[in-house]
């Protein structure tokens, strides 16, 4: 007996999105062009105006993002363990050192009062995460940035659409780092895309995206700096230019889906089934996940399996990185962030998508209320 699969996520992509993608193949021209340009346009005018650069992944914005702000050998970045790894990865490609901060666990997001003692002479930027889209106090995080004069690389891979003191993430800010993943808020399948601050020239972007080449009106080219392959498609662009369309109306839904959530899962109004919620913002967050935590001592893994089997996906978003063999070779080691450690054990992702029911919402509640029987 099979149930259908309710998946944590799934990307909504409208018909007419699909017939602009069919157009740009027939077009001639499907590596970047006028439809990168465009959805660069777009996203500038989400952002308030600021330049912003597509990239063909959101690692590859952050691993740019952390050269352009001058970070390389030597230099120490300050960043949180409750992350995608790729956030703390982008700082070993520059050839910087990683410096973690315990999260605030009212928060999940990195603890704004540890920084301070984590920073050295080394350290030469900050690399916040709006965790499942919930934005990092940006108004105490520029007053640290100022006060030590160091570079801030927002790695908003999950708070696009979310906003602080009512303005869109992106709109403010030091460099600010996009992903386009098939899973995020807005996809382009991959992709990302950087807003960059008013130093920085976007010609030198370009050039880090794109093997360092220079190129003059009379069809001659230079290279003077190290490049990546790094740049969009038109056919990605072609997918976020229909997503951004639809940015306003998606954040919405998942708000009133993770309302819903909050409803159902109130202990005040039903059985107390022993889950710690996320935090609970309606005005900031975009709820990209609704991650509640398990009891301690929980089995995640007997709790995944029997909520697949009442039809439900159940991801994990994500485990403490710092635990993982790569970061504990580099000499991190259990015990020494014991909130990020308990949130990474504890954490599960339900489905949250656009496209989902308000009775999705409900068979997955009645799911919990049965796998973690009150
Ligand atoms: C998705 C994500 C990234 C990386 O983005 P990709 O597009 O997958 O390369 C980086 N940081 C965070 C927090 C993410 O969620």
């Amino acid at each position: 007996m099979s149930v259908p699969l309710l998946p944590i996520t799934r990307p909504a992509i409208d018909e007419e999105t699909i017939a602009a993608v069919c157009e740009v193949l027939r077009s001639g021209w499907i590596t970047s062009g006028p439809k990168v340009q465009a959805f660069e346009a777009a996203l500038s005018e989400l952002c308030g105006g600021r330049p912003v650069r597509a990239f063909n992944s959101g690692t590859a914005t952050l691993e740019v993002a952390l050269r352009l702000a001058g970070v390389g050998a030597g230099d120490e970045v300050i960043t949180t363990p409750l992350t995608w790894v790729a956030t703390a990865n982008v700082i070993l490609e520059v050839g910087a050192t990683p410096v973690l901060v315990d999260i605030d666990p009212a928060t999940r997001n990195i603890d704004l009062e540890g920084i301070e003692a984590a920073i050295t002479r080394r350290t030469r930027a900050l690399l916040p995460v709006d965790l499942a889209g919930l934005p990092v106090d940006r108004d105490r995080l520029y007053a640290i940035a100022d006060r030590h004069q160091l570079r801030v690389v927002e790695d908003a891979a999950q708070s696009i659409g979310a906003s602080w003191n009512g303005k869109p993430i992106g709109s403010g800010g030091d460099f600010v780092s996009f992903s386009f993943h098939a899973n995020k808020n807005l996809t382009t399948c991959e992709g990302g895309a950087l807003v960059l601050p008013p130093d920085i020239d976007p010609a030198l972007c370009e050039r880090r995206r794109l093997q360092g080449v220079k190129r003059f009106a009379d069809g001659s080219m230079d290279v003077d700096l190290l490049g990546g392959k790094f740049n969009l498609t038109d056919v990605a662009a072609a997918v976020g230019l229909g997503q951004l369309k639809h940015l306003h109306e998606f954040t919405a839904r998942r708000r009133a889906l993770a309302r819903r959530y909050f409803a159902r899962l109130d202990p005040r109004r039903g059985p107390n089934l022993g889950l710690d919620l996320p935090p609970a913002d309606f005005s900031n967050c975009n709820w990209h996940m609704f991650q509640p935590l398990l009891p301690a001592g929980s089995d995640r893994g007997a709790f995944i399996a029997a909520m697949r089997d009442l039809g439900i996906g159940v991801g994990v978003h994500y485990p403490a990185l710092h635990l993982f063999t790569l970061y504990r070779g580099l000499g991190f080691r259990a015990g020494q962030f014991p909130h990020a450690e308990s949130v990474g054990a504890r954490t599960v992702t339900l489905p949250l998508f656009p496209a989902m029911s308000d009775a999705d919402v409900d068979r997955v509640c009645t799911a919990l209320t049965r796998v973690l029987k009150p």
